[in-house]
């Protein structure tokens, strides 16, 4: 396997190039933190974008920062907590900012603070065939063009590499608060679609965590709210949300992740043993212990209309049906002509049935 360690964009573009021309297949690779994600991908180099960590602008009275991909998030948000602010990605601290935005990964906050794509105002990316492009704008409204750079957010290193972004930043709030109480998915959603001001609530097997955050008194507000729901929730100040995120789970057990309409999200997910799940978002992290199990999982969230790709362990996207993948290919064919890029990886490259 070779390693590609480039520097600098032009690096990127001319390694993708040459990869082009002699048919090399690469994986894109950041803090490697995520990399399941997607079906399996045969390749013959592996290009590390960590050495693309330069910090380019911060300008904290214009809540916007520009950072290289390759930009570790603990490092981001240690220069940003220095200002009060933050980048509300809370991914791992050794995922990189290009890979988080890759790999379509949002904050468990995200009620509050948003998709994370959305903070991504401008990227330089450079395609499959070497063409550095830029997309976007750091001045909101100065913005024409396509927005590519929302096309790759998620596109999992299939259409390009992501080099550079210029982000939205936020506040620090002045209060947080998690409020864990005994229950289910049913009271979480419950919780969700009444204190629509949380940041965000998860539901486990036999447990609820809500985070609230804002302005003191707002937060004792929403706590009472909360606390009306679920009496017996005990508030704590908790640093990470959750307590203990999905991708920190021990062992290697096989992770799919659902995404379905939030309204059935229970129906789903309630009959799993292990489980994560977003209530008023449409989101779940599942065990599943084997192979009956998995497809078993997919069947169910299919008949509710939506997927449950694998995102730790072996699985990938299974024979998930995939609409609109005929515009995804002819997206590969124009990002990637030669196919060299993470090939097999992305849903465009699944069987057509619709
Ligand atoms: C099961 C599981 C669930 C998770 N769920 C969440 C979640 O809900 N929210 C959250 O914040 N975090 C989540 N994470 C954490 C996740 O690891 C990070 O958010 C982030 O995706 C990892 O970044 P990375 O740099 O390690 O990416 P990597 O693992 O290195 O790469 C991830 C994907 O992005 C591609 N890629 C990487 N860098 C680039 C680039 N510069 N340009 C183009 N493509 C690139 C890779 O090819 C790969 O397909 C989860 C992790 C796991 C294992």
């Amino acid at each position: 396997m070779d390693l590609i360690h480039p520097r600098t964009a032009a690096d990127v573009a001319d390694a993708l190039r040459e990869a082009s021309t002699s048919g090399r297949r690469v994986l894109v690779v950041g803090g490697r933190r995520h990399i399941d994600k997607g079906n399996p991908s045969g390749v013959d180099a592996e290009l590390w974008t960590t050495q693309l960590d330069g910090v380019v602008a911060y300008e904290p009275a214009e809540m916007l920062t520009v950072v290289q991909a390759g930009m570790r998030c603990d490092a981001l948000g240690a220069m940003l907590a220095e200002h009060g602010q933050e980048w509300p990605a809370d991914a791992p601290p050794e995922a990189t900012v290009g890979g988080v935005i890759a790999s379509g990964s949002s904050s468990a906050r995200r009620m509050r603070v948003g998709p994370l794509r959305d903070t991504v105002v401008e990227m330089e990316f450079v395609t499959g065939d070497g063409r550095l492009v830029r997309s976007g704008a750091r001045t909101v409204k100065n913005v024409t063009g396509y927005d590519l750079h929302r096309l790759a957010a998620g596109s999992l290193g299939t259409l390009g590499v992501i080099t550079q972004v210029a982000l939205k930043v936020r506040p620090l709030p002045e209060r947080r608060l998690t409020l864990t109480a005994p229950g289910d998915l049913p009271l979480a959603t419950a919780i969700a679609s009444e204190v629509t001001l949380a940041a965000g609530v998860v539901a486990t097997t036999d447990a609820v965590e809500v985070r609230l955050e804002g302005w003191a008194g707002e937060v004792d507000e929403l706590a009472a709210a909360v606390t009306r729901l679920a009496p017996a929730s005990t508030p704590e100040d908790l640093p990470s949300f959750p307590r203990a995120p999905w991708w920190t789970w021990p062992g290697d057990a096989t992770i799919a992740e659902v995404a379905v309409a939030p309204s059935r999200l229970v129906g789903v997910v309630s009959a799993t043993t292990t489980y994560a799940a977003l209530a008023g978002v449409g989101l779940a992290w599942v065990v599943a212990a084997n192979e009956d199990e998995l497809g078993e999982l997919r069947r169910r969230a299919e008949r509710a209309g939506g997927i449950a790709p694998v995102v730790r362990g072996p699985g990938g996207l299974g024979s998930a049906d995939v609409r609109g993948a005929d515009v995804l290919r002819r997206l590969k064919r124009s990002f990637d002509p030669a196919h060299v890029l993470a090939p097999g990886r992305s849903l465009a490259d699944l069987p057509q049935t619709r």
